[in-house]
């Protein structure tokens, strides 16, 4: 069976799918996008992401070609059309077909695509024993350069920082901001429990804001655990005693080795137990309906 996905209006198969050589979100990485996760039959926090997509478009001046009503519904439409109940979503809006130079205004029709499929971060096992990940050399962008709160196809530093992991056999690679502290991971919020606070980097350090960042940070309120917003330092982390990420497509994924120094007891903390069993509990009840 053919994955149907959606181009500028059409429904395409996954091999008929293709954009210009010339649109600008190729030769220049202009455009934005969200990662959105659907979960039994039911879209989880879409309307987080579509504020957040659309809040990107206007930082950068892109005008998406489709109202937040018939983006939603086209989302919807596009998870029917492939008959999924679970599934990840990529939505991305370009600037579109322009000409050679990076002139925005020769991009008439910003360009808009969907693709629902599945997504897989990390085995069963990683998520059980913990993930071991570094600190990257490479930085944060500045926001006085480009926002790290735009999601935008401008991942270039985040992939570097993703090479190192890769060069050293970890799983992620954690990122700090110009002034050396913590800011989040290549595509992942980061937490860490110190003294029982549960405390994650505020968003002006240099984060995205998480959507996952911000449903864990209600459970935890919920669950009676205290939260802050607060920087930290590789000190901080190194010496926490629990250390997990959140992202749409990773969820919570709990960290137990950092540059090679075991966190904590090693081993996946109460904390984050209780939080992943929350979270996986609210995808299952929370969210708007496909069908
Ligand atoms: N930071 C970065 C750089 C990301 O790309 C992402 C999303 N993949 C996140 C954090 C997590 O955001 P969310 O929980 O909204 O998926």
């Amino acid at each position: 069976m053919s994955l149907w996905i959606y181009v500028d209006g059409k429904y395409v198969s996954k091999e008929e799918a293709k954009i210009s050589v010339f649109n600008h979100g190729f030769l220049y990485g202009d455009g934005v996008f969200e990662g959105i996760r659907a979960y039994g039959g039911k879209v989880f926090k879409l309307e987080e992401h579509l504020k957040r997509l659309y809040n990107s478009a206007k930082s950068i001046s892109l005008e998406i070609p489709l109202s937040r009503e018939d983006l939603r519904e086209k989302v919807l439409e596009t998870l029917r059309k492939n008959k999924l109940k679970d599934a990840y979503i990529r939505l991305v809006v370009s600037r579109g077909e322009g000409d050679l130079g990076l002139d925005p205004r020769k991009c008439p029709h910003p360009q808009v695509i969907i693709i629902a499929h599945h997504i897989m971060m990390y085995s069963e096992e990683l998520y059980e024993k913990g993930l071991e990940v570094i600190i990257s050399s490479t930085r944060k962008n500045i926001p006085a350069a480009l926002d790290p709160r735009i999601k935008s196809l401008n991942y270039l530093n985040n992939i570097l920082a993703k090479i190192e992991a890769n060069i050293q056999g970890a799983s992620e690679a954690i990122m700090l901001n110009k002034d050396g502290y913590i800011a989040e991971c290549t595509g992942d919020n980061i937490f860490i429990v110190k003294e029982g606070t549960l405390i994650t980097p505020p968003i002006w350090v240099g984060a995205l804001e998480g959507i996952t960042r911000n449903v864990i940070l209600k459970l935890a309120a919920k669950e009676g655990i205290p939260t802050k917003e607060e920087p930290f330092t590789i000190s901080s982390l190194y010496n926490s005693e629990e250390c997990f990420l959140t992202g749409t497509a990773a969820e919570i994924a709990p960290v137990t080795r950092i540059d090679k120094k075991i966190i904590g007891e090693g081993k996946v903390g109460k904390i984050t137990r209780k939080l992943i069993k929350n979270f996986r509990q609210l995808t299952q009840i929370e969210g708007t309906p496909i069908y």
